[in-house]
């Protein structure tokens, strides 16, 4: 199978997941409509089946009329139920074509939100607005404490995951990186990397975990260093518990500029 973003909005991807023996494809946040079937037109392709990680309108808003349109199958959050098909939740299993998808439950960014994990061949992670390259989500609906158990549990994965997240935000969050790790080599290379294709107009996707791990300050808020800076930057106390170095580190970004 073939993996690839189609733009949408300002700073969204929809990623497409396209079967090798069949013009058969799948989509994965759908927050438009329009961007999906034209993409099809074009390419003759049939859509069959969606992945949605969370309400937010930016990944479901074309869901309704792509299921109407195409009959697809909709996996997704069991509340949505005007939208998905077949309701998921932790450990259950979607054949994708030839791949096999485990359900994830990562509330934080939205208490709703799931990720699709993959650990056939090379792993494949869709972290819809959970993890992002060099980022993550904003704390929307759950708490600091949710929110850090999804970067724990998906920093569990293998290190070789590739992550595909729906949003191009990975020069800012590289921006505030920086911020907290300076020297951090591991960055300042990915910053480099991703600003040459961010000008070539490239998506800097998909990320994998063990940059990640060295880059990503929502799975380094147990850095020393790292959580003194955006301690210093929100004026407050350095923590001395993890979900609150955790919590500092997600308001030091919200207040970043
Ligand atoms: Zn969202």
């Amino acid at each position: 199978m073939n993996l690839l973003p189609l733009p949408a909005f300002q700073d969204n991807y929809i990623w497409i997941i396209e079967d090798k023996d069949s013009s058969d494809i799948w989509a994965v946040d759908p927050g438009s409509a329009k961007v999906v079937i034209e993409y099809c037109a074009q390419h003759e392709k049939n859509l069959v089946g969606i992945l949605i990680t969370h309400h937010h309108n930016d990944h479901t808003g074309g869901v309704a009329k792509l299921k109407e349109q195409t009959n697809c199958l909709v996996y997704g959050p069991k509340h949505l139920k005007h939208l998905v098909t077949h309701p998921i939740k932790e450990g259950d299993e979607i054949a994708v074509f030839t791949r096999v998808f485990s359900v994830l439950e990562t509330p934080g960014h939205t208490l709703d939100h799931l990720c699709y994990f993959s650990d056939q061949a090379t792993p494949i992670l869709f972290s819809g607005d959970t993890l992002f390259k060099g980022g993550c989500g904003r704390i929307m609906e759950g708490t600091p404490k949710q929110m850090l158990a999804a970067m724990e549990k998906l920093s569990a994965l293998p290190d070789n995951t590739l992550v595909y997240c729906t949003h191009e935000y990975t020069l800012a969050n590289y921006r505030f990186a920086l911020s907290l790790e300076p020297d951090n080599t591991d960055l300042i290379e990915s910053h480099l990397a991703s600003t040459l294709l961010r000008e070539q107009n490239k998506p800097t996707l998909p990320s994998n975990l063990d940059l990640e791990k060295k880059t990503n300050p929502f799975l380094r808020s147990h850095n020393p260093s790292l959580k003194t800076q955006a301690a210093q930057q929100l004026k407050e106390e350095v923590a001395t518990n993890s979900v609150e170095s955790f919590s500092q580190v997600r308001r030091a970004k919200d207040t970043f500029s």
